[in-house]
């Protein structure tokens, strides 16, 4: 690809990106459809309960008919696993990461075609779509970086009577990887890259709605040469593979990511037979406040495309925004004015911005959040319709909402995962701080200000794992690998360490200390 597409791309204004875009939309047409088995050690099997999953762009264009593994699949993916994890690990860290860096390359020779799939699959817009595949491209590479530059992390320590003393890092053996609908691509990806690069093998269990991409990234991982021992992929339903992959005795670390209520009780539970990391990484309610001094223009644009774009089904989305007083009514305006200004409708054609939301529902659960703002005593200032006519009549569409919920409704405080995006006015930076905090999530977070001092009393303050200011591109969206880590606080993630970042790899090994005296 020679147009370097990232989340923080402003517009799809680039001629040769569309060609090439469109016509891998027209190429994808043609292969959707097909049925889809599970994969253990290679095996494909296809004669298994089958799962068909539709476009949320139109439910007449079928995806895929997935598979849905068994718990007998799961036992034999992770015994197959187990064997071959040593001999996984005895490849070491440079011959593993040679094979993630073609990967790369394979991947990024493909990149229309999978994110046209994707579109169709998610309902992504193109820059959306290419942005998940570019993100996972991103991932082989960054990740390749870091365990080179730590020189596959081991470290030589002191000596005390001339032995040798090391400090290894090793995989801690067999990791599962359970992935949402939203990120299809670079969240089933990204954590399988993680774990198989530090020599884990992996049991890989995809969303129902998303089941396509990791299939593809099995592909590409497959023609890059890992051998079918190393990757397992089970599609099927979270409640039979899900829950008894992340619960086998057999498995030794695991990343969810997903929502709260799931990834609770993985993390509650998980351990019971013994101990075990657990990567969850879960839901957000992600606040920003835009004070006086804000480029209210700037504010505008960062909330609009955090808080509609992919609509509003990102973690990261913005949810909630705390306007100071005297530069409320301004900001609003402008947010509805530029809200007016979005295009819905099937996002593979350029001219449409946001596409629609994952199934019926979400549909549902958008009505019920526009009904409890109304009911509530609250305001809906700017949309609240689902969309049903004409070319919407087969897809899951609605339009963006701006909603002024009752201070006590409950639109404040859970997570929406729509693009309806709640706004009130605050006294100043502290109220909004104090607002901003109030809630069991701490994933993203956004300010607008020009003062530094309010910039630096709320970086020193808010409560989130990914923050960031003034950003027009996402007020609380779009982190990229080596350049925003990504990950959250509090009930939104365990481990502290972002995915694309410094300490992310850190987190699928184990420490061992080797004390060697010769002769
Ligand atoms: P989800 O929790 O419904 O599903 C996630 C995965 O868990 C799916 O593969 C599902 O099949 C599986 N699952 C469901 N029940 C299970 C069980 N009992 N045991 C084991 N696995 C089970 O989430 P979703 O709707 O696919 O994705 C949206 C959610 O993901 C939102 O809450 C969003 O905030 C969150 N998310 C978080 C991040 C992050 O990095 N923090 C990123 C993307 C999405």
């Amino acid at each position: 690809m020679s147009v370097k597409i990232t989340y923080a791309t402003m517009s799809a204004d680039n001629q040769e990106l569309n060609q090439a875009f469109e016509a891998a939309v027209e190429r994808a047409r043609g292969s959707l459809g097909q049925t889809h088995g599970v994969i253990v050690n290679g095996e494909v099997r296809t004669d298994r309960d089958l799962h068909t999953e539709v476009s949320p762009i139109d439910s007449e264009i079928v995806i895929g008919h997935y598979a849905q593994g068994t718990t007998d699949d799961v036992d034999e993916a992770v015994a197959a696993a187990r064997a071959f994890q040593p001999e996984w690990e005895a490849w070491g860290w440079e011959r593993r990461r040679d094979l993630m860096l073609r990967a790369a390359d394979i991947m990024e020779e493909r990149i229309y075609d999978i994110s046209a799939r994707l579109s169709f699959e998610i309902g992504k817009n193109r820059l959306e779509s290419l942005g998940d595949v570019a993100e996972t491209i991103e991932f082989f590479r960054y990740y390749a970086k870091q365990i080179t530059q730590h020189e596959g992390f081991i470290i030589r320590m002191g000596s005390q009577s001339g032995e040798e003393n090391l400090s290894v890092l090793r995989p801690w053996g067999v990791w599962a990887v359970v992935s949402p609908f939203n990120f299809p691509m670079a969240l089933a990806a990204g954590p399988s890259i993680g774990a198989l690069l530090t020599g884990n093998t992996v049991v890989l269990k995809p969303s129902n709605s998303g089941a396509l991409m990791a299939f593809d990234f099995y592909e590409v991982m497959k023609e890059a040469g890992l051998p079918a021992e190393a990757l397992h992929v089970i599609s099927g339903r979270g409640s039979v593979v899900g829950d008894h992959l992340t619960h086998h005795d057999g498995v030794d670390g695991i990343t969810f990511t997903g929502s709260y209520d799931v990834g609770m009780g993985i993390y509650r539970t998980a351990n019971e037979s013994r101990p075990k990391p657990v990567v969850a990484e879960m839901g957000g309610k992600n606040p920003v406040i835009v004070t006086a001094s804000a480029d209210i223009d700037t504010a505008v644009e960062g909330v609009t495309r955090a808080a509609f774009g992919l609509s509003g089904q990102k973690c990261s989305a913005t949810s909630r925004v705390y306007v100071e007083e005297s530069v409320y009514d301004d900001f609003v305006d402008r947010l509805v004015k530029r809200a007016s200004e979005i295009t819905v409708g099937d996002p593979t054609k350029s001219e449409n911005w946001m596409g629609p939301v994952i199934d019926q529902g979400a549909v549902a659960r958008y009505q019920r959040a526009i009904d409890e703002v109304e009911a509530g005593g609250g305001e809906v200032l700017y949309g609240g319709s689902v969309l049903t006519d004409g070319e919407y009549a087969r897809g899951n569409f609605v339009e963006p909402a701006i909603v002024a919920p009752a201070e006590d409704s409950w639109v404040w405080r859970e997570e929406l995962f729509l693009p309806v995006v709640a706004v009130a006015p605050v006294s100043g930076l502290d109220e909004g701080l104090e607002r901003s905090n109030d809630t069991i999530f701490g994933l993203t977070a956004g300010l607008f200000s020009r003062d530094e001092q309010e910039i630096e009393k709320w970086f020193a303050r808010i409560e989130a794992g990914t923050t960031y200011v003034n950003r027009a591109a996402g007020a609380t969206t779009g982190a990229w690998p080596d350049i925003q880590s990504f990950g959250g606080w509090k009930s939104s993630g365990t481990s502290g360490a972002g995915g694309g970042g410094p300490w992310y790899l850190r987190q699928y090994m184990r420490e061992q200390s080797r004390t060697l005296f010769r002769g």
